[in-house]
């Protein structure tokens, strides 16, 4: 055990940012925290690090508080702000703005008493793990390492899954961008050329208004197999704080009965009210129930669930209404690089007929990744190659078990090693957004076991 005891959070969004604040909270009275990130700044992470303003958070200020027993935190914090006019419960805020309520979060507590001792912030990026005699050893890219007694990884979305069998990778990157949020992912577009978005969901919403933002005039089509787009929420904010429903019983019967609820109550409220239970729900479902609700249901459960603010929704209205922005349901049947320029064939869903679309770039909008075999991150593919790790059954992550840490290649869950956040979906299923990272992050800061680390592991499979 090191004294005092010692933790490295790898990645620093609004998952290990938050982790790191809770610990110091409710943890290990005497804990001392790395804290490392890759990028510049700690707090924003990939989600909320964007500065343009059309990005607006797709959950309302009420319930996107650091804190879960004081929901009206971030309320407080932006009325503190001078001048950022944000402050009704009900809102959408930028995320750049919420970006810096976490960000500020961690300055203040570096600037506290003891702060800049207990929690210490790394610029740097974690590429390899060692189990020790008696704990962990973390190696960093500029080739320092960190003997640890325990390590969170917290490494957030990975960006989406490779597109197969297209072609595509071959590309370069001024015709094919593989990662939306890559820096430079829209550098070189000139602002007439036509763009296919391959997805149809947030991603594609996102890169549409961020090149709207940029002044670009061409069109834009966007394809997925079914070209369903996210559903936008209500004006007025529906059921605040539901109470979970029970979980028993078969996919099918609780399909029935949110169908039923919809058609009673309206479809936001009755998806709303499945928000408390949603993790029970995949917790008790075998893997055979999991995969058919990602076969049949999937797709309607994220347009309903993953909601739109009305302000962008009036945005993508307004670019589908002057014809900019083309959404279709179909299937990419080969794309040819010609003449400096994309041709892209597809077939429209239920239809024979092939189109062909000339495309200046091809952008892929399928949606964060996380498949660690996909991983392009140093570290998952160290973990993975070490065995270390293995992913979950249906590979959206990380195996974990019900505590979070993470499970080897032979099925041992690694006493000292953890996962949060959108690494563990395939354990929670609901975990990708604020509320439910929040939750998980508090739970994990009090639970008994974290600071009491022992080299017993236990048997997953
Ligand atoms: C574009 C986008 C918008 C979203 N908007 C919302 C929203 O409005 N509301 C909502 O509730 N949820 C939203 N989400 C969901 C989002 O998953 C969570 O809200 C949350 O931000 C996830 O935080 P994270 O820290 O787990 O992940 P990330 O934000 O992805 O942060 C992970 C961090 O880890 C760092 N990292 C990774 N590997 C290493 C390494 N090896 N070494 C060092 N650092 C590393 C990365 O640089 C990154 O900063 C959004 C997600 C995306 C992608």
């Amino acid at each position: 055990m090191q004294d005092p005891p010692t933790v490295a959070i790898v990645g620093a969004g609004f998952s290990g940012s938050l982790l790191a604040l809770h610990l110091l909270r409710a943890g290990p009275p005497n804990l001392r925290i790395f804290l490392i990130e890759r990028t510049p700044g700690f707090g924003p992470g990939l989600a909320y690090g964007s500065h343009n303003p059309e990005h607006v958070l797709n959950v309302r200020v009420s319930n996107m508080s650091a804190w879960p027993e004081a929901p009206d935190h971030l309320q407080r914090w932006l009325d503190a702000q001078a001048g950022t006019g944000e402050a009704q419960a009900s809102a959408f805020i930028t995320r750049g703005t919420f970006g810096r309520y976490i960000a500020e979060m961690i300055q203040q507590t570096i600037a506290g008493p003891d702060g800049a001792q207990r929690l210490i912030l790394v610029h740097d990026e974690a590429v390899g793990l060692a189990r020790m005699a008696d704990g962990l050893r973390l190696t960093l890219g500029m080739g320092r390492s960190l003997d640890l007694d325990a390590v969170v990884l917290a490494i957030g979305n990975q960006p989406p899954a490779p597109l197969k069998g297209l072609g595509l990778e071959t590309l370069p990157l001024a015709d094919y961008a593989p990662d939306p949020w890559a820096k430079g992912a829209l550098d070189g577009l000139k602002v007439e050329e036509p763009v296919l978005l391959i997805g149809t969901g947030l991603t594609m919403v996102d890169i549409a208004l961020a090149l709207r933002s940029r002044g670009h005039r061409g069109p834009i089509q966007a394809l997925s197999r079914r070209g369903l787009a996210p559903h936008c929420h209500a004006a007025v904010s529906p059921v605040q704080h539901p109470s979970p429903i029970a979980v028993d019983g078969p996919l099918s019967q609780l399909l029935r009965r949110v169908r039923g609820r919809a058609r009673a109550i309206g479809w936001r409220e009755a998806v709303d009210e499945l928000r408390p239970s949603a993790q029970a729900i995949w917790r008790t479902a075998d893997l055979q129930s999991r995969r058919r609700f990602l076969r049949h249901l999937r797709p309607w459960w994220d347009i309903h669930r993953h909601r739109m603010a009305p302000v962008v929704s009036d945005r993508v209205k307004a670019m589908r209404e002057d014809g900019q922005l083309l959404l279709a349901a179909g299937r990419i049947l080969s794309i040819e690089a010609a003449r400096g320029e994309l041709a892209v064939t597809w077939r429209a869903r239920g239809s024979t007929d092939e189109q062909t679309i000339r495309v200046g770039r091809i952008i892929n909008c399928t949606g964060p990744g996380g498949d660690p075999l996909n991983a392009r991150n140093p570290l998952l593919r160290d973990l993975i190659g070490q065995g270390l790790a293995r992913p979950d059954a249906l590979g959206f992550g990380l195996d974990v078990d019900d505590e979070d840490h993470v499970v080897d290649a032979t099925g041992l869950a690694n006493p000292r090693l953890y996962a949060v956040g959108p690494m563990t979906k395939g354990a929670h299923w609901e975990i990708v957004a604020v509320p439910d990272i929040r939750n998980q992050v508090a739970g994990l800061a009090k639970s008994p076991g974290f600071g009491f680390w022992a080299d017993a592991a236990r048997r997953i499979s």
